[in-house]
């Protein structure tokens, strides 16, 4: 999956995302990706994000619209994509967990960035007037 998020100068969010899916998918699957609230959530009075990994949890939790709630509650990105992944680890149990991936990003509308992910490996990259740079995502297991 590709997820973009982005601030303009007013400060005016928008996001974008796009994805092939998983691999040896079943013919019909909708993952999180086309299902707003899921793998993409804007709030231009909030914030923004989106995700990646198992579509199939991702939707379970309407993820990417917890982490844009959980920002509008006070906390800051990195904090609200824990929360997300908080529930996907609580439905699964933490044996199960490991054994999938997700993946939120977010920005809020101080432009402040954040991600979290289940597992170790989710790097994203961050792209500001200063310069581009890519971090590596604090995880849960
Ligand atoms: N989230 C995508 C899906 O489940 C897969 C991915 O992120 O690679 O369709």
């Amino acid at each position: 999956t590709i997820g973009m998020l982005a601030i303009d100068m007013s400060g005016n969010l928008s996001g974008a995302c796009s994805t092939s899916g998983m691999a040896f998918k079943m013919n019909g699957r909708v993952g999180d990706s086309p299902i707003i609230g899921a793998g993409l959530y804007v709030d231009n009075e909030v914030g923004a994000a989106t995700a990646t990994g198992v579509g199939e949890e991702i939707v379970r939790v309407c993820g990417s619209h917890v982490v844009v709630e959980m920002m509008r509650n006070g906390h800051s990105p990195e904090e609200a994509c824990k929360k997300a992944i908080e529930r996907i680890v609580k439905r699964n149990g933490i044996e199960k967990a490991k054994e999938l991936q997700a993946a939120f990003v977010a920005i809020n509308k101080q432009g402040e960035v954040g991600a979290y992910s289940l597992i170790a490996g989710f790097t994203y990259a961050v792209h500001t007037p200063d310069g581009a740079y890519t971090r590596e995502a604090k995880h849960l297991l």
